[in-house]
């Protein structure tokens, strides 16, 4: 077993909490929203990706010299490649051809190296690269879609830090939209433990393309990290009772630009998981204490739908 971390990364304070606010638009009820977006990378994937790789260099499965590789549509390949900034690690990010330049340009300068697949194969040509470049020496894969390591930084991370920051300790429901499921999986099984019963809630986006008419894989072209259907980490048995929510996707655009309005730099998903929220306290009802995610930062999203009003 390694006894330290190596770089940087082990100056930096790892129970940093991210905030937990009551957030109202309009004449809606109040959710309660972790503010994800001010993690060091800017999005919630730091967590994983320091969990990932801090648990596998204390458990001696990933070494100095090592590269590690992932697939990725952006937030977990620019959270690796800063992880591995701060551990002296090389990073290899494999990416579906189209994603937007900002991101490529932030995985480049943490000294990230950047590999594109066919935009027609989506995510799961990125996956199956990914696998390909693993079977050689020296490569380790944190695997996002496949690590129960991803769930367990948001139990044994957000879910305690929601428990301690949520007016008496109590959450009634929990929602958010899905890539790995990590997320949502996550949190509900924390919240869980803790003793809440909570009520978890898939906000999906109503338009999802289906990126490959073989395989049962759709994303939502304007609600980037959003998808269904794709990950072994989301299994139905996990989430018992799970409420799915519909949200438009303009209502969803629409909402991020009220939430950056009210001073929330945020990314489209914050407003998904904001309005399938609000959904679900209306559902509860009452007192019901609902909690979600603003995943990501509005900076990553300037050349997209999101910003045409203000352009
Ligand atoms: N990245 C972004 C930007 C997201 O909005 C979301 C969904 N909330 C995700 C990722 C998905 O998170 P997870 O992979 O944990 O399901």
């Amino acid at each position: 077993m390694s006894a330290e971390l190596p770089g940087c990364h082990r100056y930096i304070n790892r129970t940093a909490q991210t905030p937990l606010v009551p957030v109202r638009l309009g004449a809606g009820p109040a959710v309660w929203c972790k503010l994800e977006f001010l993690n060091p990378s800017g999005s919630t994937k730091d967590r994983i990706a320091r969990f990932i790789l801090e648990k596998a260099w204390r458990q001696g499965r990933l070494g100095t010299t090592d590269r590690v590789v992932e697939a990725s549509s952006g937030s977990t390949s620019i959270a690796l490649a800063l992880a591995c900034a701060q551990m002296g690690l090389r990073f290899t990010a494999v990416l579906p051809e189209g994603v937007s330049g900002e991101r490529l340009l932030m995985i480049r300068a943490y000294g990230g190296e950047v590999r594109t697949t066919p935009r027609d194969q989506g995510i799961r040509g990125a996956i199956a690269e990914v696998e390909r470049l693993g079977r050689g020496p020296g490569t380790f894969l944190p695997r996002q879609f496949a690590n129960p390591d991803n769930a367990e930084a948001h139990r044994i991370g957000t879910a305690c830090e929601v428990i301690d920051q949520i007016p008496g300790g109590r959450v009634d429901g929990v929602a958010s939209g899905v890539g790995t499921g990590g997320t949502l999986v996550g949190l509900y099984e924390g919240l869980r433990e803790s003793g809440c019963r909570v009520v978890p809630a898939l906000a999906r986006p109503v338009n999802l393309v289906s990126v490959h008419e073989v395989e049962c894989c759709s994303f939502s072209a304007r609600i980037p990290g959003v998808a269904d259907a794709l990950s072994e980490i989301f299994r139905p048995e996990r989430l018992p009772d799970l409420l799915t929510v519909e949200v438009r996707d303009e209502d969803a655009l629409a909402a991020t630009r009220e939430l950056i309005r009210l001073g929330f730099p945020v990314g489209p998903s914050s407003g998904l998981n904001y309005l399938a929220a609000v959904e679900v306290q209306r559902r509860l009802g009452g007192t019901a204490q609902v909690v979600t995610v603003f995943p990501d930062r509005m900076e990553r999203y300037f050349t997209t739908e999101l910003f045409k009003p203000f352009a």
